[in-house]
């Protein structure tokens, strides 16, 4: 594993079987320096055919309940695809609002659809070794245990 505190989450069951695939996807945004901002699709553009994107997904929230990874929304602008505004919280976007866009200077108005979803690694993931085990290990059944 290129991430070891991923192991921890062998106990999960419904994780178990993709975890190899997980922290093969991981290492790839990692070396391709992807690692700050990512969306969580990018698994098809490195061609990671064996990815159920609903597991892949659940898997990055756990990661983010943890603090290995930063969740961004960010609100696009539905004529260009550029970053209006970003928060970690849906509700606070402006969303069904009439905006002006800071980039293209139209008023447009926001829906669901243009948030744009991406995550970043922490440096917790990064540094993730033998010392935060325990505690991962703890926190992860607390969490499957909800
Ligand atoms: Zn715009």
């Amino acid at each position: 594993m290129f991430f070891p505190a991923l192991e921890l989450l062998r106990d999960s069951e419904k994780l178990d079987s993709s975890l190899e695939a997980f922290d093969k996807l991981l290492c790839a945004i990692q070396n391709s320096g992807y690692d700050r901002r990512f969306n969580p699709r990018v698994y098809k553009y490195f061609g990671f055919r064996n990815i159920y994107e609903k597991d892949w997904v659940y898997f990055l929230d756990i990661l983010t309940l943890h603090n290995f990874l930063d969740k961004t929304l960010e609100l696009e602008c539905p004529n260009y695809q550029r970053n209006m505004c970003a928060d970690t919280q849906e509700g606070n976007l402006p969303l069904n609002k009439e905006i002006t866009c800071p980039h293209c200077f139209n008023a447009v108005t926001t829906a669901k659809r243009d948030i744009f979803l991406t995550y970043g690694f922490t440096n917790k993931l990064a540094d993730a070794s033998e010392g935060c085990r325990d505690f991962f290990r703890r926190e992860v059944r607390s969490y499957q245990h909800r």
